[in-house]
């Protein structure tokens, strides 16, 4: 090719989505498996009539339906196109080249990506034996390039989760001008009383002067919405204005925009949703556990199987069993809480594993 594009091009990792193979169980992305609610498919149908328009660029309607409900201003609301978007975002809003972003390792495999593409530098802080951040490592990794801290909670993949006396504990270790961002993919899926509302944390922190704090939450995940692209993020006025800056213009379309309205909607019954999963994630993590598997205790929508050196063959004796899971090579394998008979598709494969 004759074009020239960045030299460190070749360096930038790519996100490996979860496989979809046909006729086999997908447990591989942390989706939610049943399909979208009538009443949203409806939203959405009547939403492609209008689309020969462009979408409302500030997201007018679906900021204030989420201010409302999170009991913020509408400036503290910034809507993204994922909030996988919002990372990158977030990092293009504070960071140029030699700027540092420390996360979790391993974490959300986007970190990574969207802290290179931008040019700054990521200092990964290993996590602790139990698969849970290292918030004291994480604090002693802070430099003065140091821009930004994203903080997983629960972490994707191991569905590990901090508690609230943890977090604000870090948070006051923290320098005022180095933002810290909660991505709450999995909030909704928390069952835990000691785990905290990142919006609620927040609010306390904004109240005691800690303007840099801001948190992430998706349609993605517990609202079923993985596939329209449309996430938020909450924070102070002067960070969501940031945001809006970096934001690529229309980026979040009017079908997104109308499903996640329609999906607010129909909170009582996607909750319930989750509170079933909730309990399918108790009793595979019990089956799993008495199968002498070790698997730490999760607040998200999946399990993680710190399998190691055993990790590929335990994908590929899922795979031969028609289960999709994700395997990360010699560290571990992520499974999605999906319907009963899917998990138990599951279950069998690793019953059935002996190596
Ligand atoms: C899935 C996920 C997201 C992003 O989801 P979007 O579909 O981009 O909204 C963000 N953070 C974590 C940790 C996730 O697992």
């Amino acid at each position: 090719m004759s074009v020239r594009t960045r030299a460190d091009l070749a360096s930038l990792p790519s996100y490996v989505p979860g496989r979809t193979i046909p006729g086999a169980i997908k447990l591989a992305s942390n989706e939610v498996s049943a399909g979208p609610l009538p009443s949203v498919v409806k939203a959405i149908a009547e939403a492609a009539t209008a689309v020969n328009r462009y979408p409302d660029n500030g997201c007018t309607e679906l900021t204030g339906r989420i201010a409302d409900k999170l009991g913020v201003p509408v400036d503290h609301v910034a809507l993204g196109c994922g909030s996988v978007t919002l990372c990158q975002q977030l990092v293009q809003a504070t960071c140029t080249e030699n700027d540092e972003v420390l996360f979790a390792w391993r974490s959300f495999e986007a970190y990574p990506i969207v802290t290179h593409v931008s040019g700054a530098k990521q200092i990964r802080v290993p996590l602790t034996d139990e698969h849970v951040h290292d918030l004291d490592a994480m604090a002693a990794a802070i430099t003065p390039n140091t821009r930004m801290v994203f903080v997983c909670n629960p972490n994707n993949p191991t569905g590990t989760a901090l508690r609230t006396e943890e977090i604000e504990a870090f948070i006051a270790k923290v320098p005022r001008d180095v933002l810290v961002v909660l991505d709450e993919a999995y909030k909704e899926f928390v069952d835990d009383a000691h785990v905290p509302d990142g919006v609620e944390l927040a609010k306390q922190q904004w109240a005691a002067g800690h303007d840099n704090v801001a948190v992430l939450r998706t349609f993605s995940k517990a609202y079923g919405l993985a596939g329209l692209r449309v996430g938020y993020a909450v924070a102070q006025p002067a960070v969501a204005d940031a945001l809006r800056k970096v934001y690529v213009p229309f980026s979040v379309n009017a079908i997104a925009q109308v499903a996640a309205m329609a999906s607010l909607d129909a909170e009582d019954e996607l909750m319930a949703r989750c509170r079933a999963i909730v309990a399918e994630r108790t009793r595979v993590r019990g089956e799993l556990l008495a199968m002498g598997f070790d698997v730490p205790e999760t607040q998200a929508n999946f399990v993680w199987l710190p399998l190691g050196e055993r990790t590929a063959a335990f994908n590929e004796h899922c795979l031969a069993h028609k289960v999709i899971v994700r395997a990360f090579v010699g560290e571990g394998a992520r499974v999605t809480i999906g319907e009963p008979e899917e998990n138990e598709a599951f279950l069998a494969a690793a019953r059935s594993f002996t190596s």
